[in-house]
């Protein structure tokens, strides 16, 4: 029997145009819903003088008023439990999830059970691109506790594949389990890949060749869309890393990468991707960085239009080779991390980038930035592979590499013996900032 090469032909093959069309027709109906059946949405719209019926075109999009995590928070305070937003009554809601905000109190994000199964779909899509087939066992080793990627696991179900529902467990258990029940596909953050290797060959197992798995899913952190990062982690594990892109806000699935493994196909019958220049917010060209702009097609229960992610992107103009036509994005970092030195903006994963170039070092790494005559400076501390590497000359290199491709060097940069730095398991903390202190 040959292998259907896509999970939905139909969608996921569309040709631009007529793709446009899709989004249009839906767009239309759903700012139209939004404004009707949210207390919300009706505000904002009129605050801007815009009604859904003037959207023509696409573009007209950009007459619409933003929204961001701040608005998320403060209409949620002001309805509980689930605010103003919402556009169903709550007996229609079946799900939520709550992001995990670093700074004040967790946004809830509803899903009426159409949108649960839109989510799962989507989720099964990805999943399907990222080369997973029936006949995989796949470990599902994320937080179930409201964290949107639990749900996922469902996704993989919905495909035919054998599910073990882990969650986040002790790294020893988790690697109990993938020697026990030998999976072949889980799905975790870059940094946890790492780790969870190293722990394996600390108890004696080696991830390559005692266990089975051969695609890693991994989201969360740019690493698994940094060439250097993703060959680290596919030679621990002899597997291959797809980057995985969900936001608690719209959905858990949102773009994943395809057998090409260049960029991510964002599931764009289901959102519209905007790129914006994060000062003017004005579209960048394809290829340019741009803050990501999400707005949900279809989401009933709590539709997000022209959602700020706060995450910056490229867009890729050019046809993937694997036949799909949804836009695809490269993931460069979250606009908090991106510090400014020298007047050129930097994010961690380039810095990651340069580091993991370099084969002399483990690929652990963190930067301090901090103030010195008044001008924002970075020092890089990196660890070696061996203790008697010579530091002078990886520390040379390694400032020559980030030159060359930021146009700035790190004011210092300390070659450290292994095991220096300290590890975290899930996200790791690559960068201090004493700027304010
Ligand atoms: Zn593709």
């Amino acid at each position: 029997m040959s292998e259907r090469r896509y999970w939905d032909k139909s969608i996921e093959t569309l040709s631009r145009n007529e793709l446009e069309m899709v989004q249009l027709r839906q767009l239309r109906q759903h700012l139209e819903w939004a404004y009707v059946k949210s207390p919300y949405y009706r505000e904002a719209f009129d605050k801007a003088g815009v009604l859904p019926s003037q959207l023509k075109t696409l573009e007209d999009l950009q007459r619409f008023p933003f929204t961001n995590k701040q608005v998320e928070r403060e209409r949620q305070a002001k309805a509980p439990l689930l605010g103003d937003m919402l556009a169903v009554p709550e007996e229609e809601v079946v799900y939520v999830s709550a992001s995990s905000g670093s700074t004040g109190m967790a946004t809830l994000s509803p899903f009426t059970a159409e949108d649960f199964d839109d989510f799962q779909e989507a989720q099964a899509r990805l999943f399907w691109a990222a080369g997973i087939r029936p006949r995989d066992r796949y470990v599902h080793a994320l937080n179930f506790t409201l964290f949107v990627g639990g749900p996922d696991v469902i996704g993989a179900q919905k495909l035919g594949a054998l599910c073990i529902w882990a969650g986040a467990i002790p790294s020893e258990r988790l690697l109990h389990i993938m020697k026990e029940l030998q999976p072949t596909v889980t799905w975790t953050t870059p940094s946890y890949a790492w780790y969870l290797g190293e722990t394996a060959k600390k108890h004696g197992l080696d991830p390559a060749k005692d266990l089975s798995i051969r695609r890693i899913i991994v989201a969360g952190e740019p690493g698994g869309s940094i060439p250097a990062t993703r060959r680290a982690i596919e030679e621990l594990w002899d597997a291959e890393i797809y980057d995985f892109y969900g936001i608690s806000d719209i959905y858990g699935a949102c773009a994943g990468m395809c057998e090409a493994r260049d960029g991510l196909h964002l599931v764009e019958d289901q959102i519209l991707l905007e790129v914006l220049d994060p000062q003017t917010q004005q579209p960048v060209p394809p290829g340019e960085a741009g803050e990501m702009v999400l707005t949900t097609l279809r989401k009933r229960a709590r539709p997000m239009i022209r959602f700020r992610t706060g995450d910056i992107v490229t867009r890729l103009s050019e046809p993937c080779a694997c036949g799909r036509t949804h836009s695809r994005i490269r993931i460069l970092g979250r606009i908090d991390d991106m510090f400014i030195v020298s007047g050129v903006n930097i994010f961690p994963s380039d810095i990651e980038y340069a580091v993991r170039n370099l084969s002399e070092l483990n690929g652990e790494y963190r930067i301090t930035l901090y103030r010195e005559n008044h001008l924002s400076k970075f020092r890089l501390e990196v660890e070696s592979r061996s203790p008697q590497a010579p530091v002078g000359v990886l520390a040379d290199r390694l400032s020559h590499g980030i030159k060359s491709r930021l146009g700035v060097r790190p004011a210092q940069i300390d070659v450290l013996p292994p095991n220096s730095l300290p590890r975290s398991t899930h996200k790791a903390k690559r960068v201090v900032d004493l700027r304010n202190e």
